[in-house]
């Protein structure tokens, strides 16, 4: 990775807890917060072995639940708030956001406004999980790979990662833009228009039946992914 390379690991969806405060909000919703609903089964392990991988990557991540505000969805957005807390008056609406959505927001622009300021190109990379069976159809994929298809460097990054990841687990199935497309509403694509060309956004997709496999099918896609990251960042520095 040359020096005009940062590169930032997120993770917006690295737990389920909910706030004592909030807690009897959601007393009819506990199998939906244990469940992929209730946030990415993997996803922040997966982010600490890949900020691991390279030198002083910062990682950034939340480990409340998603059902109590989404760290991924633009305001206005109808999803930013859950069946369990769309519900709420506005000031408790403005409460949780103060407290738990832009903290993190804000965290991580200034990281990333940090290293276009110190003349970087900021690479970041958000990691996710979705749920092997959505609705009674099986997701064919192991890892998805999400950027923007208009965006050169972004497309090349994924490629390369992509092709890395295929050197060294040929059996694993990797798709792009699946099971979302990357320019749908999230931090990455809120943060491409806020940025401009010197911010690469890319959210990582990885399929949930790693962590529901145990810490040793986990921790041995994510030892993949992290080696493929290596590789790949020394690729697209060349
Ligand atoms: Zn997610």
């Amino acid at each position: 990775m040359s020096a005009s390379w940062a590169l930032l690991i997120t993770c917006e969806h690295g737990g389920a807890d909910i706030p004592a405060a909030y807690a009897p909000l959601f007393d009819g919703w506990r199998d939906a917060l244990a469940s992929h609903r209730g946030h990415d089964f993997g996803a922040l392990s997966t982010a600490r072995r890949l900020a691991r991988a390279v030198d002083s990557a910062p990682l950034l991540f939340s480990t409340t639940s998603r059902m109590l505000v989404d760290l991924n969805r633009s305001l206005g957005h109808p999803g930013l708030f859950s069946e369990a807390t769309k519900g709420l008056p506005r000031r408790d609406k403005d409460a949780i956001l103060a407290r738990y959505y832009h903290p993190h927001r804000d965290a991580v622009a200034a990281v990333v406004a940090e290293g276009i300021a110190a003349d970087r190109t900021v690479l970041h990379i958000a990691s996710h999980s979705f749920t092997p069976r959505l609705r009674g159809v099986t997701r064919h994929c192991d890892v998805g790979f999400l950027y923007d298809p208009g965006r050169s460097a972004e497309k090349d990054f994924c490629r390369n990662w992509l092709r890395e990841l295929a050197c060294l687990d040929g059996d694993l199935i990797l798709r792009r833009n699946y099971p979302y497309k990357g320019v749908s509403d999230g931090m990455v694509t809120a943060f491409r228009r806020r940025f401009g060309e010197r911010y690469l956004g890319v959210e990582l997709e990885v399929n949930q039946r790693f962590a529901l496999g145990g810490d040793e099918a986990l921790g041995s896609i994510s030892e993949t992914l992290a080696d493929a990251l290596q590789r790949a960042l020394g690729r697209t520095a060349s």
